[in-house]
């Protein structure tokens, strides 16, 4: 079995229910564009009131201690009130960080979203959407579209920039090669999150029953539902580490959230490198990782969402002050000051940092529990309460989280007792 990297040698990120980086808003569920991996079942015009958001803002304050909002949805530029909502989330002092696909962001939309106070922009791009124009091409094909939203982002200005793709069986092989595009253009590109494909009953489609309460349900009546067979529904973040080290044998991750029920689960799983527009020099260790956290807590009394870029690209400050305490960066340093004298006309190029986030989602294990992310970032408001917005639609559909229960176990509760 694959066990790089091993949980214990990474730092545990010290996120909770109640204390965490994030809050996961959703004011639509209407979107422009189908993606396979997708959560949410769409609903034309969809959109929450303002006041339904303001509502949901409310009831994250009062349950969680958060740093960013990610707006998401279905896609949030659908809401015709996007630019409301984002000033809505900068007024009540947080951040808004919109999760969109980027079909309707135009640069008129982008800058009016900035001086609302768009502190961030994740743009979902993978080659299983049907994003106008760009249907049937490749992880690699779509750089060029990655390109063109990092180059707009970046000509507004301080605005933190970061993609995700679903990773399928078939889009695996692919991950090296995004990654080393968001590596050549680590001046714009602040974050590359790689996120496992899943869906409603996992691997088990065949050999489990769920349950709600006492009641038997149909998973494959979810959105999230498919054949079972047509793609592998248990990649890990270690599987998504092999396929990087393919490339870059010194990927190293330096943090994650474990599995609620696996403590070895990488489900949320941390890499941050420094490096120029040429060359990675090195990866932080997890010292590095607990002082930022430790450090973002103690200043500003939250964990830190989404650096801003003014600070990401001072890699050459952080480098100095990081190296202190923490090997990882002393090694990038070195290296970066030892090669000085082989770039005589730029000895000390600009130095940046970025981030990879591998997401491994829920996993059913055989025994019917789900292995969810252990002080899940992407809690979501439901009829007051927080819950995993990756099985919002179990709730929606069923009114509670479903259970399964393997067939043999089903069969042995049947078995007549005289
Ligand atoms: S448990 Fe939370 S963080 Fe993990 S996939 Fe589900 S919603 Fe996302």
């Amino acid at each position: 079995m694959n066990s790089f990297p091993d949980h214990r040698t990474l730092y545990r990120l010290p996120w909770s229910l109640a204390d965490n980086p994030i809050a996961w808003l959703e004011p639509t569920e209407s979107c422009n564009i189908y993606c396979e991996g997708c959560y949410r079942a769409r609903v034309k015009d969809g959109h929450k009131s303002i006041q339904e958001v303001h509502e949901d803002l409310r009831t994250f304050a009062r349950h969680r201690n958060f740093d960013g909002v990610s707006i998401a949805g279905g896609d949030p530029l659908t809401h015709p009130e996007i630019v409301t909502i984002v000033a809505m989330v900068r007024a009540m002092g947080y951040k808004p960080i919109l999760n969109t696909n980027g079909v309707a962001l135009t640069d008129e939309l982008l800058r009016e979203l900035k001086a609302a106070g768009l502190v961030g922009v994740t743009l979902h791009i993978d080659s299983k959407q049907t994003r106008p124009g760009w249907k049937d091409k490749t992880e690699v094909e779509l750089n060029d579209v990655r390109l063109d939203f990092a180059e707009r982002v970046a000509s507004v200005g301080d605005i933190s920039c970061a993609f995700n793709a679903t990773v399928y069986e078939d889009t695996l092989p692919y991950v090296p090669e995004v990654l080393q595009w968001a590596r050549r253009h680590i001046d714009k590109v602040h974050e590359i999150v790689f996120i496992a494909y899943r869906q409603a009953s996992g691997a088990y489609a065949d050999s489990m029953d769920f349950y709600v309460g006492g009641e038997r349900i149909s998973m494959g009546d979810l959105v999230y539902s498919r054949p079972a067979g047509e793609q592998r529904l248990d990649i890990s973040s270690r599987d998504i580490v092999a396929e990087i080290r393919k490339r870059y044998p010194d990927f190293s991750p330096c943090a994650y959230l474990n599995g609620t029920e696996k403590a070895d689960s990488l489900k949320w799983l941390l890499t941050t490198y420094i490096g120029s527009k040429s060359k990675v020099y090195g990866y932080v260790g997890p010292r590095f990782m607990e002082v930022a956290q430790t450090y973002h807590h103690l200043r500003n009394g939250r964990f830190l969402a989404y650096a801003p870029p003014s600070t990401l690209r001072h890699g050459r400050s952080i480098s100095i002050a990081g190296s202190t305490f923490d090997r990882g960066v002393r090694g990038a340093l070195g290296r970066y000051l030892g090669e000085a004298l082989t770039r005589p006309l730029s000895p000390f190029p600009r130095l940046h940092l970025q981030s990879v986030m591998i997401i491994q989602p829920a996993d059913i294990l055989a025994d019917g529990r789900m292995n969810m992310c252990d002080a899940c970032p992407d809690m979501t408001v439901h009829e007051g309460k927080l819950v995993w917005s990756c099985r919002l639609e179990e709730l929606k559909k069923y009114g509670a989280f479903a259970r399964g229960v393997p067939r043999e176990e089903t069969a042995k509760d049947c078995v007549p007792t005289s």
